[in-house]
């Protein structure tokens, strides 16, 4: 297993890139084909959801697939709910991302009342780490925010503190369990939140002297430039301030354009790394990045607002590029102060890129919603892929529209369904009719 490929986070190799697949995971034809086009691409990990026991079958038959055409690029099976899910698929890829808040939810047979909540934990978590152990399978601990369990809710409130204490939770399980092959991620669509934790997590590991590597990523990010520059400032400024491995620019569109993405930020966090393209005046911050190709110029912009904005507050932003016109230049500002809630000139869209999971055409509907929805600052509005994730990950938005079966979606004020599952057209009327009446209420 993995002989061929060191997928180890090292940070003399570079960042590790990575993308998933949105491709139907059962069609494994079709899932083949996008893992092929995205390692051409040059992803050079791709997660595939596996959602139950037949997408098991379908992703063993998938990394068949690529063996027998000796194609060689590490798989991760992304797995939510199920821990015989992901046990079974840890015989078999290089890694496995288990979701700390949803884990153990479905299994009841080792929880008890009377067993103090790590000795259940670490009974959940006993035979995935026996098999990762036997199979060499590295595992990714992903926590999301709008996926955090319960019980750390109920304790700790959606908190940054929330985010790290669920991180922390594990790494106590693979010290107990001597295994350390583990990457931590913690996300969420709120890229100053996502930063904080990650940061505050980085501290707490180099507390405990042991530092596992990170996985970056701001989830929902959405698409065109306001996913871009998101994961730009979030992922960017990481990187810049010397934290992360490997990455997922997350944006709704074909997933081969995050990895073109992801490549441009590597490049432009190169750039500006060592050199002076920011001064502060005032709490104005002044950027002078003269890149000529754009979205690497966004990235490269970004990173640098990401890296001060990790530490420090500011209360403008001044770009220069010479370039670029004074249009392309305002639009990039006005994109930074709006992801800073430091000027909303929009709504906020929120969207998850899709995955396997994914039974309607995401990206259309998205597209239909900046194009109705857009002239509302003070809203949030999400567009999700499946009910599985969809209503916990869209929870701090005023409204959305989530995905079930058969291209099917259904409305959503928070996390309350208020419509039935229907046409994507009869949602969107649905939801129109929504935010007029929401505007009543102001
Ligand atoms: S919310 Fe979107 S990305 Fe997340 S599991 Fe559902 S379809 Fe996949």
């Amino acid at each position: 297993m993995t002989q061929f490929l060191q997928i180890d986070a090292d940070s003399s190799q570079g960042y590790l890139l990575q993308s998933m697949t949105n491709t139907d995971t059962n069609d494994v034809e079709a899932t083949v084909a996008q893992v092929i086009e995205l390692k051409n691409a040059g992803a050079d990990l791709v997660r595939v959801a596996v959602p139950g026991m037949k997408e098991v079958a379908s992703l063993r038959k998938i990394k068949n697939t690529l063996l027998e055409k000796n194609i060689q690029i590490p798989l991760v099976a992304d797995v939510h709910f199920l821990p015989k899910v992901a046990e079974e698929t840890a015989t078999f890829v290089e890694k496995v991302r288990i979701n700390p808040g949803n884990f153990t939810s479905s299994i009841t047979s080792h929880f008890s009342p009377l067993i103090p909540d790590f000795e259940n934990l670490l009974l959940n978590a006993q035979s995935l780490f026996e098999i990762c152990k036997k199979h060499n399978t590295i595992i990714r601990v992903g926590v999301n925010q709008g996926s955090l369990s319960e019980r750390i809710i109920s304790r700790y409130g959606h908190t940054t503190e929330a985010l790290v204490v669920s991180a922390l939770e594990w790494m106590d399980v693979s010290e107990k369990y001597d295994y350390h092959r583990i990457f931590f991620s913690i996300k969420s669509s709120s890229v100053k939140t996502m930063m904080d934790a990650n940061l505050l997590f980085y501290k707490k590991m180099k507390e405990r002297s042991r530092v596992y590597p990170l996985h970056l990523g701001v989830t929902e990010a959405a698409n065109e430039m306001e996913g871009r520059v998101k994961s730009a400032i979030g992922i960017g400024g990481l990187l810049l301030s010397g934290l992360g491995n490997t990455f997922r620019v997350s944006l709704t569109e074909n997933p081969v354009q995050e990895i073109m993405f992801s490549k441009l930020l590597v490049e432009a966090v190169q750039d500006v790394k060592d050199a002076n393209f920011v001064s502060e005046k005032n709490d104005v911050l002044h950027i002078n990045y003269l890149e000529t190709n754009k979205e690497k110029w966004w990235a490269g912009v970004g990173a640098l607002v990401g890296k001060i904005w990790l530490h420090n507050e500011f209360k403008d932003l001044k770009i220069e590029n010479h370039h670029f016109s004074k249009t392309e230049i305002e639009r990039l500002r006005d994109c930074i102060l709006q992801i800073c809630g430091i000027k909303k000139t929009k709504t906020e869209i929120i969207a998850c890129p899709s995955c396997g999971r994914t039974q309607y055409d995401i990206q259309a509907v998205l597209s239909e919603v900046k194009k109705h929805f857009s002239n509302y600052p003070h809203l949030k509005i999400a567009v999700m892929g499946c009910v599985v994730n969809g209503p916990g990950e869209m929870a701090d938005a005023d409204f959305g529209i989530i995905g079930s079966t058969n291209e099917k979606v259904a409305v959503y004020k928070g996390k309350e369904r208020v419509s039935d599952f229907v046409p994507v057209q009869e949602a969107l009327r649905f939801l129109k009719d929504l935010v007029l009446k929401s505007l009543l209420y102001l």
